[in-house]
């Protein structure tokens, strides 16, 4: 098999198999030919991960930052050295095309060490209070076993954006990845265990949303951060709130991205095709309720349908593809039945609504799809579909358009695109999300924070943001005189 790794669990340092977990089969979507074969987690698998983390934890905190920093920006630079069998791992893994994942999946990754790395080197300092003849100083300590839980779009990129501020403020980790897409996360350990990193501290267990809760709900875990839908988001924050644990929900999103008639508006239509078509419209942030000022609507159209139509659909593994397959079976099959319903509710089909004719074999390709005349009620515009569906809908003003982006459960994240930089401002200003653009989208560095508003989360990844989330404040006051009593 194409990808089979050495064993299903990376845990203590290597790589551990228990062939009493329930099979998990890694299937290549763009041909549904099985790659790996794997095995979800046993409890014993789940108790040996949290047992490593645990006893390896302390040791590490303790190491100097510096220490702990150069590890990080090793893993980094090993990333960068072996970009290429990543990405093509990453593209086995989910079916994103070769041109995307040598640019976006190990390399955001690398990103990751290499900033947290560097922070952590710098020094993660606490304050010192003056209070008179007593003074007092904080530290920022880590929280001990955190869990990471991914999502199946971004499975490396996820496994560093969690594992990289986790390691950094002194924690251990135990990483599942999603039952899609179980191979990279192995790599990410792999390579931290080569850089230096000692073990126990970075494991990774396979597993479905059963396995989840068993990592979710044992005691010695402090900390939980998911990448996933919303559905999930609730049931993991409730379980992690019986144990009062530490929780960053990253979850799913229906982000509008306004189009004024002033914008550029090839850049425009450019940032709209990125905020739903990359990785064949799998990401959270994704812009999918295109509104589009009435004034410009149908040049927006016409060149938007040009555009799209001229989109490489093909073999991942083929430089010159730009759209690959979804990453399942089931999750076009839900991406389709979400255009059968925009059809039905009446919205008008632009281009794509469908399986593309010319890609033959068992692959889970969608055509790049645009539906225009969408208006707030339907469902296409209300749902999170996780494809590459975008829907456009027309405005008249400002405080209208504002106001209808606005009208949703989810707050993930927003754009803006128009020449008027006042009036930019002022419409991110209003728009409730976690991480806003105007005259770009979807860009995520490492520097910036990024998470999510309202049902689509809470906490913050990547920038110095995210250590917070991986750390706790401690206090000490120290008394420098006698104690006044009064008895
Ligand atoms: P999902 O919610 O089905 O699964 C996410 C992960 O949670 C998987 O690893 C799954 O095994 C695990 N899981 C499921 N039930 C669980 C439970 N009860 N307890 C513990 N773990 C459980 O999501 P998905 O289909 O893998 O990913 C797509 C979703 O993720 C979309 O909604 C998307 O918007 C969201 N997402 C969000 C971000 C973000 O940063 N905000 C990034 C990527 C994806």
């Amino acid at each position: 098999m194409k990808a089979q790794p050495a064993a299903s669990h990376f845990i203590d340092g290597e790589y551990v198999e228990d062939t009493d977990g329930a099979v998990i089969e890694s299937l290549y979507p763009a041909t549904g030919e099985v790659i790996a074969r794997l095995h979800a987690a046993t409890p014993a698998i789940v108790e040996k991960a949290i047992a490593a983390a645990k006893r390896a934890q302390p040791e590490w905190a303790a190491m100097s930052p510096t220490a702990r920093g150069r590890i990080l920006k090793r893993a980094a630079e090993i990333m960068r050295e072996r970009n290429r069998a990543l990405s093509e791992l990453e593209t086995l893994d989910t079916g994103k095309p070769i041109q995307e994942t040598t640019v976006a999946d190990p390399t955001s990754g690398a990103d990751s060490f290499e900033f947290f790395g560097g922070v952590i080197a710098a020094g993660l300092n606490g304050d010192h209070i003056p209070l008179g003849r007593d003074f007092a100083y904080t530290k920022r300590v880590p929280l001990g076993v955190c869990v990471g839980i991914g999502a199946w779009n971004y499975p490396q990129q996820i496994a560093c954006w969690k594992g990289a501020p986790a390691l950094a403020a002194g924690n251990a980790m135990v990483f599942k990845p999603s039952e899609n897409t179980p191979l990279g996360a192995l790599k990410i350990a792999e390579i931290l265990h080569e850089a230096g990193l000692p073990k126990g501290l970075y494991n990774v267990i396979q597993g479905d949303r059963t396995t989840g809760p068993l990592l979710v709900n044992h005691p010695d875990v402090a900390k939980v951060s998911l990448t996933g839908s919303v559905p999930t988001g609730r049931k993991v924050a409730a379980a992690a709130a019986g144990g009062l644990k530490h929780v960053t929900m990253e979850l799913g999103g229906k982000s509008p991205l306004i189009v004024f008639d002033d914008a550029d508006l090839d850049s425009a239509i450019g940032g709209a095709m990125l905020g739903n078509f990359y990785s064949t419209g799998q990401v959270c942030s994704n812009g999918t309720r295109v509104f589009v000022s009435r004034k410009v609507r149908d040049e927006f159209l016409s060149r938007l349908k040009t555009r799209t139509e001229k989109i490489i659909i093909g073999d991942p593994l083929d430089e010159a593809t730009q759209l690959g397959p979804m990453v399942s079976f089931d999750q076009r099959q839900k991406v389709l039945s979400y255009i059968d319903k925009g059809k039905a509710e009446g919205a008008t089909l632009i281009t794509g609504g469908g399986i593309p004719n010319h890609v033959t074999g068992e692959g889970y390709y969608i055509q790049p799809t645009v539906f225009a005349d969408v208006t707030d009620g339907m469902t296409i515009a209300r749902e999170e579909i996780f494809g590459p569906v975008m829907c456009v809908l027309d405005f008249d003003d400002e405080d209208e358009v504002v106001d209808r982006a606005n009208a949703t459960e989810f707050g993930l994240s927003a754009g803006v695109f128009t020449a008027d930089l006042t009036r930019g401002h002022r419409v991110a200003d209003q728009l409730q999300a976690g991480t806003l653009w105007i005259n770009s989208y979807n860009l995520c560095p490492v520097e910036i924070p990024f998470g999510g508003s309202k049902q689509s989360g809470f906490g913050r990844e990547n920038s110095l943001a995210a250590l917070e989330h991986y750390s706790e404040l401690k206090t000490v006051y120290v008394g420098m005189g006698p104690v006044e009593a009064p008895y």
